[in-house]
């Protein structure tokens, strides 16, 4: 536990923020009726399906289910604790916070203030020592402004004398072991020599790394003069405030500008000195990884602000790999990406600082998808590029860029463009790309289907024990694998048919939503058993008048109790009954549900490739990216014909 905060307090700050204050300050939300609408911050979309009620204070979206208060926007777009959100709210509203604290909760109090201290002690030295001269001759040579200087915090750590940053730390009543827990000094090497503290960052220019509310966590140290042996980049080690996977270059500067870019673009930079060469000439959506490559976490964290990114990496055949390997992670999140390239030899920070913002500006405008730019730079690698086998090559590395992004758009879109690169018919990099991730979903389900039967106590099993146990290679999908471990605890239903019951809850007398569902969701459509059962007792409610819901209670088996409770607190929670978009909330799941269920009934498809699994894989990929991409009036009429003439998916459950 960390500090406890008092209901009282709780609820004084719930009843001073407004959640259309908190949450339109970072993103736009429109009114509509009685709620307010914007894209979802927490999934990728196009049209708004998030809402938030402000008589409820309660947000909830119709396409990812994320749902809750003040509290939970928080700590869900900015990563923080429930007790961190708190402070945050309480000092935005003036609240004042009596809490009382653990050990874990005052071990990071103290981390954060030696940081902040610290990160005001290099920067004065920056300023007045005389020793920081060839510091203050760096930034100037590098063209860094004295505002510029300042909005970044940097700073300079003295070398002389060589126990300045213990005279500092005695000063301020730290000792010298804080400061090691806090990653600044190294402890002695030698046991005859205990006061023999190594400052891991002296005599080097000091960039603070800042986590996502803007506090210090960490540092890292720029050489300014080549040294023997020493790199030219000291960074912090992770420590109780900072994991590095964790925290992003300047994202507490650019995530108000992200939500606010008309295509919420973020730039993607390799080095600090690049973001903050952004930030001066007005690209303020500049964010770095900080002392590692990026990773999945920090694809993550981004994409809580940003709905698309442009990569600027240096130009060299490592920048490019890392652009590459980059954008792949991007697209896995179904983020689009471009690769920005530069003029040859040239960084972000040389050609900002030389050439000004137009060209820079041009390289982000014509910047190419991930995809375009893995087939030009190959184009320029390879001396017979239109070869057969280059083609092969190259066609490989493309789908093994695409292959992990789930958005049939997106894919779809990035395929065409290759196809076009490439001189090559579309449809047979679809075929091909369809079976290399076929290929892949195989490898990854028998991978699993190992690690499920070493962990047998997996708390996973599925609802419906009555699967035929499929050893074949390949075939096992979630269910059947959860059969296999001991323990039966119910699965919760998919996100999409959990939204749907909750539409369904809050809407339980409203006729449109429940015959929407009634006529393109039969029973055979929705998975879950009791997303099912949900269903039958609604319609049962509605031809017969009685409150069937309110008796579920009694009637549904126990095993469905708790998402039952959980559907009826919700709704209380949930926006209110004049919500204008109800249909469309309704019709957006439908599809979304159709699509799931289309998409299990391709992945059951033998992996073996003969040309009936093949036109069947197709087929249904057609069926799909159709759903997806037509508009309700004629997906409607596709979904009624398929069910009529019991065609494609008729047997997706059934079998
Ligand atoms: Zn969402």
């Amino acid at each position: 536990m960390s500090g406890r905060i008092t209901e009282q307090v709780i609820e004084e700050i719930r009843a001073r923020i407004d959640i259309v204050d908190l949450i339109g300050a970072r993103m736009t939300l429109k009114k509509a009726g009685s709620a307010f609408k914007g894209c979802c911050p927490f999934h990728h979309e196009k049209t708004p399906s998030f809402h938030v009620n402000q008589e409820k204070q309660f947000y909830h979206c119709f396409g990812c289910g994320e749902s809750g208060d003040v509290f939970t926007f928080l700590m869900k777009q900015d990563g923080l604790s429930f007790t961190d959100a708190a402070r945050l709210l309480a000092e935005r509203v003036g609240v004042v916070i009596e809490e009382q604290h653990d050990e874990k909760t005052h071990v990071r109090q103290l981390l954060y203030a030696i940081h902040t201290e610290l990160a005001a002690f290099y920067q004065r030295c920056l300023r007045q020592t005389k020793e920081a001269q060839a510091a203050r001759e760096y930034l100037a040579k590098r063209k860094m402004s004295d505002s510029l200087i300042e909005c970044f915090g940097i700073g300079y750590a003295p070398a002389k004398p060589k126990n300045s940053i213990l005279q500092w730390a005695s000063k301020h009543n730290f000792t010298p072991e804080q400061l090691v827990s806090a990653g600044v000094l190294c402890p002695p090497r030698e046991q005859s020599a205990p006061d023999d503290f190594y400052d891991r960052f002296a005599g080097r220019l000091m960039f603070p790394i800042c986590d996502r509310p803007g506090r210090v966590v960490a540092f890292s140290g720029r050489l300014l003069a080549e040294r023997r042996n020493a790199a030219k980049y000291v960074n912090s080690p992770e420590t109780e405030i900072f994991t590095k996977s964790r925290v992003l270059y300047a994202l507490d500067k650019a995530s108000s500008h992200i939500v606010k870019h008309p295509r919420r673009e973020a730039i993607v930079c390799e080095g600090q000195i690049d973001v903050i060469r952004c930030h001066d000439s007005g690209f303020n959506t500049a964010v770095a990884a900080q002392g590692t490559a990026f990773t999945k976490e920090h694809v993550s964290l981004l994409k809580r602000y940003a709905d698309s990114v442009v990569l600027v990496f240096d130009g060299d055949s490592a920048g490019r790999k890392a652009a590459l390997r980059t954008g792949t992670l991007f697209l896995e999140e179904e983020i689009p990406v471009r690769v920005a390239v530069l003029p040859k030899g040239e960084d972000p920070d040389s050609l900002l600082r030389d050439q000004g913002p137009s060209v820079f500006r041009e390289a982000l405008e014509t910047a190419d998808s991930v995809t375009a730019f893995q087939i030009k730079t190959f184009h320029e690698d390879e001396a017979q590029p239109d070869s057969i086998d280059a083609l092969n090559r190259i066609t490989r590395d493309v789908f093994e860029t695409l292959a992990g992004c789930d958005g049939a758009v997106l894919r779809t879109r990035l395929l065409q463009e290759a196809a076009e690169l490439l001189h090559l018919p579309y449809s047979a990099l679809e075929q091909d790309l369809e079976k290399y991730r076929d290929a892949a979903r195989n490898r990854a389900a028998h991978a699993a289907s190992f690690k499920t039967k070493d962990t047998t106590s997996a708390p996973n099993a599925s609802a419906q024990p009555d699967h035929d146990l499929d050893t074949d290679e390949g075939r096992q999908d979630d269910s059947q694998l959860d059969v296999l471990s001991a323990k039966p605890i119910l699965k919760p239903p998919s996100t999409y048919e959990q939204s749907l019951c909750e539409l369904l809850v809050e809407h339980e007398h409203d006729l449109a939503v429940l015959g929407l569902v009634e006529e393109f969701l039969p029973e055979h459509m929705i998975e879950h058993p009791f997303a099912k059962l949900l269903v039958r007792t609604l319609a049962e409610q509605r031809r017969t008048g009685e409150d069937l819901l309110a008796k579920l209670h009694q009637t549904a088996a126990p095993c469905w109790l708790p998402l039952l409770e959980g559907l009826l607190t919700h709704k209380h929670k949930m926006l209110g009954a004049k919500e204008m978009t109800k249909e469309d909330a309704a019709r957006d799941l439908i599809t979304r549900i159709w699509i799931a269920r289309i998409k299990q009934k391709r992945d059951s498809i033998s992996p073996s490739s003969t040309a009936e699994t093949d036109a069947q894989r197709l087929t249904l990929s057609t069926l799909m990216k159709k759903l997806e991409m037509l508009p309700w009036e004629s997906a409607c009429l596709m979904m009624r014909s398929e069910l009529q003439t019991e065609g494609y998916i008729h047997d997706a459950s059934g079998a």
